[in-house]
């Protein structure tokens, strides 16, 4: 057979040749900008002439600091096209972690969303390798760069030539992009996708076993473009020609909400908190919506969640699970034609799961540096190994500790199923380890974000004088309702031993929240580290 590379050129060619007429649509602060795939191809072909001219070259690193919207996406292409490096920054990180991850990279040119200008201020003065900095907006006002030579995105566009000359034999194990994921300590750690890993990651995102994204649909990514290439959905969406709609800066529930109506998404992504917060929304203004599936990864889907979309919304709900370091998609949760007899719940419990191995990974359930046996409950770490996981972390020592023998540790305690699901019990760190003994702190979630009036809860294991550690609970109810501490131990004494619950249940108006929305656990634990050192 030929040896086609598997690169970029591949999708953007066929999508610009099959798809002109599709339309990406992005809510802006003045409206909504649309334009159709043919309008994006010579865009595309502009901003990678106009990188040429000022000196970017193949291998350079080229970054972005953007929200989900038309320009950002024009850079996801026309970056690698030209074989450069997208580097997608993540604007909720603190500025010492900014300054970290662009040095780290070395990236040479900066496109920046005008808003975002100010996030650059704090370290203007200590990116060494920068050199030019192009705001994106319509007529950005310049003086207010903190970086110069600075550019306007749009007078670049307008004066570069559509010439599109990518080379379609681009090396398919050329970086495409990198991304760095948060560390638990120190730095974020930097991960390099190749051409290859993408193209073949794509082509997963469009399998009827998982997200089956086609031609017909209409996909609203919430999911950051900044984090772990939204999950993917802007380059298998752009390959197979479904509409895309981009939430723009800093949407609210009632925005997506809003956007999902008028532009009949069929396909919408993002983390558990943002349905949180759209379901919250179609409470109190319920909006008849197009949506054939919510996909929801990047933390556990909570089964309650599940069940609001289905039986409330009439929205089929799929959960996902991934990593940075997966490109993201790792597992899907389909439940299998032969389970479709078992009763509701049980069939419910199943789709909460991680789902199954997406086609063209490998996987293993390790402990103790054995094989754990997949009886859907022998707990283990899982490996991880295929054409879009990574192998190492960028230029960074802590690569010995997350790789072994051509496999990815991915941090996560899990079970699989004799069926082959996977049950994420807990990341290494958050597993509440009791006398001995381990508590999933996201089993105690899910039932207790099953009462009806609790909004969010999250369990982190705090320092306790005898048992090492204990599970204590944190709970947020809905608006206008009120939860006791009797009402959520109840809950939980009919699910579990004795043993596993919590020491206390502690009342807040919100959770913290990391950079892309998920429990900051690490804030609670710090916070409420002595809360128990006087108990016996
Ligand atoms: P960060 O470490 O910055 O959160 P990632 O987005 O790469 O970066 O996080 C990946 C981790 O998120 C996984 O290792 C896992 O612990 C968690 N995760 C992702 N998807 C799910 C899911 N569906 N259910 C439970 N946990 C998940």
């Amino acid at each position: 057979m030929m040896p086609t590379p598997l690169n970029l050129f591949n999708i953007f060619d066929y999508s610009q040749k099959m798809w002109p007429e599709k339309w990406i649509i992005t809510r802006t602060h003045e409206g909504t900008h649309r334009y159709r795939y043919r309008d994006f191809g010579e865009r595309v072909r502009r901003l990678s002439s106009a990188l040429k001219t000022l000196g970017v070259e193949p291998g350079d690193r080229v970054a972005t600091l953007a929200w989900n919207n038309y320009r950002h996406l024009e850079a996801y292409f026309a970056i690698p096209l030209m074989g450069a490096v997208l580097h997608t920054v993540n604007l909720r990180l603190p500025s010492e972690h900014l300054r970290y991850i662009i040095n780290h990279a070395e990236d040479r040119i900066l496109l920046v969303d005008e808003e975002l200008l100010p996030l650059l201020d704090p370290i203007r003065d200590q990116l060494p390798t920068v050199q030019h900095l192009i705001v994106l907006g319509d007529q950005p006002d310049l003086s207010k760069s903190p970086i110069v030579p600075v550019s306007s995105y749009e007078v670049l566009l307008g004066g570069a030539v559509p010439t599109g000359d990518f080379d379609p034999d681009l090396p398919e194990d050329s970086p495409l992009g990198m991304c760095y994921t948060s560390a638990t300590t120190g730095n974020p750690k930097g991960v390099v996708y190749s051409h290859r890993g993408i193209v073949l990651h794509s082509l997963a995102m469009g399998l009827a076993n998982t997200s089956a994204i086609a031609e017909n649909d209409t996909v609203m990514p919430v999911v950051p473009m900044f984090h772990a290439n939204a999950w993917g959905i802007p380059f298998s969406s752009i390959w197979f020609g479904a509409n895309i709609v981009l939430p723009g800066p800093a949407p609210t529930p009632a925005d997506l909400v809003r956007l999902m109506s008028e532009e009949r998404v069929s396909v919408s992504a993002g983390v558990p908190t943002v349905w949180l917060g759209v379901a919250k929304a179609l409470e109190k203004d319920p909006t008849p919506l197009s949506l054939r599936m919510v996909l929801c990864g990047g933390s556990a889907a909570p089964p309650a969640l599940i069940r609001t979309f289905e039986e409330t919304f009439d929205v089929p709900f799929a959960h996902a699970y991934g990593m940075t370091e997966t490109s993201p998609l790792a597992t899907f949760a389909r439940l299998k034609s032969t389970l479709f007899d078992l009763p509701k719940n049980e069939q419910l419990a199943i789709r909460s799961t991680q789902g199954l191995l997406v086609p063209g990974l490998f996987m293993r359930l390790v402990r103790e540096h054995e094989d754990a046996p997949w009886d859907g409950k022998s707990m283990g770490e899982l490996w991880l190994k295929g054409p879009w996981v990574a192998d190492e972390y960028y230029h960074d020592p802590r690569t010995e500790d997350s790789f072994e023998d051509g496999w990815l540790k991915t941090g996560d305690v899990a079970t699989i199923s004799p069926e082959g699901y996977v049950r994420l019990v807990d990341r290494t760190k958050d597993l509440v380890k009791s006398g001995g003994e381990w508590i999933s702190s996201v089993d105690l979630e899910n039932a207790i974000m099953a009462h009806p009036d609790v909004f969010e809860a999250a369990v982190v294991g705090v320092p306790h004088p005898k048992w090492d550690e204990r599970p204590l609970a944190f709970v947020v109810p809905k608006e206008d309702r009120e939860v006791r501490k009797e009402d959520v131990m109840a809950l939980l004494s009919e699910n579990f031993p004795k043993w596993w619950l919590p020491d206390d249940v502690i009342f807040l108006p919100e959770i913290p929240k990391t950079s892309v929305g998920k429990f900051m656990k690490r804030a609670l634990r710090d916070q409420y580290h002595q809360y128990l050192s006087s108990s016996q």
